[in-house]
């Protein structure tokens, strides 16, 4: 069956700001499945994170870090090394690449520690602006709201947004939770992506919001359209 289209309108900001009031009810510990021990583990386990499955990288992180505990360690690493270990993560070539890199910028420009501001965090090899808004909102509980596959997807299924790039939907969400809630608005949707409202098939009849969510009508209708042929 071809992906559920998203809805056309968005909701009042009325009932957006209730359907994210739900999920925080919903997800009471909105902090991110990677395992770490310092912001350093953090910026690599995001990097590796890309395409793959926290629970996987968190399978491969121990390892990585036992051998490379340090950005000063990481930058000297020879990358056959860290892609044999990496490899499993997917696309490892590129990660360990990336990290490699990202572990030299830290030492070279950084004094091997990670930034806290965007602009620096987005100068480094492999960061882009979400791997930066997850380390800001997660390492340094700076404002700053992550749009990933789930995000994207679920923003748009309640309603929340038209945007068509990860930052219009950015905008959007952010306008309707407080800056200090952004980052955990980040796990609310990630949460509720992964577990309830899937790709390709949403759970509706076990959502929490399903009494305001958009998205059930557009899948009723769908129903009805090809019962009748
Ligand atoms: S009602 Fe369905 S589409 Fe809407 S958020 Fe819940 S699971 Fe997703």
């Amino acid at each position: 069956m071809p992906a559920i289209p998203f809805p056309k309108k968005k909701v009042p900001r009325k009932v957006a700001v209730e359907e994210l009031a739900i999920l925080e009810q919903a997800y009471p510990n909105p902090v991110t499945a990677l395992e770490y021990r310092s912001e350093y583990e953090l910026l690599v386990a995001v990097i590796l994170s890309a395409q793959c499955t926290d629970a996987r990288v968190n399978m491969t992180t121990p390892k990585l870090f036992a051998k490379y505990p340090t950005p000063e360690k990481l930058a000297r690493a020879r990358q056959t090394d860290v892609e044999t270990i990496i490899k499993s993560c997917g696309f490892f070539r590129m990660k360990a690449k990336n990290i490699i890199a990202c572990a030299r910028d830290l030492v070279e420009r950084f004094g091997g520690t990670v930034p806290r501001e965007r602009e620096a965090l987005e100068s480094l090899a492999g960061v882009g602006r979400k791997t930066a808004s997850v380390v800001m909102a997660a390492a340094f509980r700076e404002a700053a709201l992550a749009v990933d596959t789930h995000v994207f997807r679920v923003a748009h299924r309640l309603g929340l947004t038209l945007g068509k790039t990860p930052r219009q939907v950015e905008e959007d969400v952010t306008a309707l939770v407080p800056a200090d809630k952004w980052g955990d608005a980040t796990h609310w949707l990630i949460l509720h992506g992964r577990a309830v409202c899937k790709a390709p098939t949403p759970k509706c009849p076990q959502c929490p919001v399903n009494h305001i969510c958009p998205t059930p009508a557009i899948i009723a209708k769908r129903i009805t359209r090809k019962a009748k042929g």
